[in-house]
């Protein structure tokens, strides 16, 4: 009977709906829940864990790249993988 493999499900009442978006549309017009934004890709969200979640998968790595720059800004060039690092990109370069 599942034709359209619904598999975004109501919390409330258990409707089901094909997609995320018309799943939030109905939690915002039928239940008026507040919809959690990632702040990062504008995908919606119901419970802040679960935006939390996204955030901690989906764009962890570009926080931690910040972090570490900052953080190996004074000792970057003492570090011997950043000149390997730096070698197999020119060497890729010329291929
Ligand atoms: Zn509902
Ligand atoms: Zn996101």
């Amino acid at each position: 009977m599942d034709f359209f493999h619904k598999k975004y499900t109501c919390e409330i009442e258990g409707e089901k709906f094909a997609s995320e978006v018309d799943l939030m549309t109905h939690y915002r017009s039928v239940h008026h829940k507040l919809i959690l934004k990632c702040h990062k890709c504008g995908k919606e969200f119901i419970h802040e864990k679960d935006r939390l979640h996204h955030v901690r998968e989906e764009h962890e790595k570009e926080m931690d790249a910040r972090v570490h720059k900052s953080e190996h800004k004074s000792k970057a060039s003492n570090n011997p993988q950043d000149q390997v690092d730096s070698n197999m990109r020119k060497f890729g370069d010329n291929l």
